[in-house]
């Protein structure tokens, strides 16, 4: 069994004088994890978060990474100028980057790789929309999803992270049954064996409306490594309640 995964997605949220009160009230409350524990912020902040969680059991993440390397790309973030500032964790393919940036599965693969290629783990987001769901499409579009990530990183995918976060439980306060999703994460840790020897060991998390209430039934099933929290992941007792549920 893998060790479990907590990682809060702030999105576009925070400010200095949140972010300090966000962070102090975690690791005050945090003890000694038994999973790991990551938040991914805004890019900006990336410095002062950095300051308040280094040396302790909260890693640093962010939400995107530039799929270029370097040069002239304005305003873009290059994975080797995160990993220089301590990144350790980028989150990529995130649906709302699919849907509001027109992020395709092989801009979603590209950037995994330039992530993994400057020693910063990608957790790659993949899911459904409703209307996929509706269809009968659910494990065609993440199997899609995922393979483009897979033929472009071949045998480095046993250092991704996966993330399934059906498009219609993101923000919705409508969560995917814990049935529904082991169902879909059985899907892709069978699609991750067929293309690596260690994706036992690939860490499978659940993203969509996961809360302090519904963490325990989520993370018991057989294929849910651990979580990407939204809403619940700025809020300090919930997130340490998910946190606590991941044992
Ligand atoms: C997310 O943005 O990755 C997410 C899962 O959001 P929420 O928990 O708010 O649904």
């Amino acid at each position: 069994m893998t060790q479990k995964f907590i990682a809060g997605n702030w999105k576009m949220n925070g400010s200095t004088a949140a972010n300090d009160l966000l962070l102090s009230g975690l690791l005050a409350g945090i003890g000694q994890p038994a999973c790991q524990v990551a938040v991914c912020v805004p890019s900006i902040y990336v410095a002062q978060c950095h300051g308040l969680i280094a040396g302790t059991s909260i890693s640093l993440g962010v939400q995107d990474v530039s799929q270029h390397e370097s040069g002239a790309y304005t305003g873009e973030i290059s994975a080797a100028m995160l990993k220089d500032c301590g990144v350790r964790f980028a989150i990529v393919g995130h649906s709302e980057r699919r849907q509001y940036h027109g992020e395709t599965d092989t801009v979603v693969a590209t950037k995994a790789q330039r992530a993994l290629g400057c020693g910063i783990t990608p957790i790659v987001c993949v899911g459904e929309t409703l209307a996929e769901r509706e269809a009968g499409q659910t494990e065609a579009v993440v199997k899609r999803q995922l393979a483009a990530v897979i033929h472009a990183n071949g045998h480095c995918i046993s250092e991704l992270v996966v993330a399934y976060e059906p498009v219609w439980a993101i923000g919705t306060g409508r969560s995917a049954t814990a049935e529904q999703a082991q169902q879909v994460h059985a899907v892709l840790r069978t699609q991750l064996r067929a293309a690596s020897s260690k994706a036992d060991g690939i860490q499978i998390l659940y993203g969509g409306s996961m809360n302090a209430a519904n963490a325990k039934d989520l993370l018991a099933q057989q294929d849910i490594d651990g979580g990407l929290i939204g809403g619940a992941a700025l809020k300090v007792q919930d997130f340490l309640t998910i946190i606590a549920a991941a044992q």
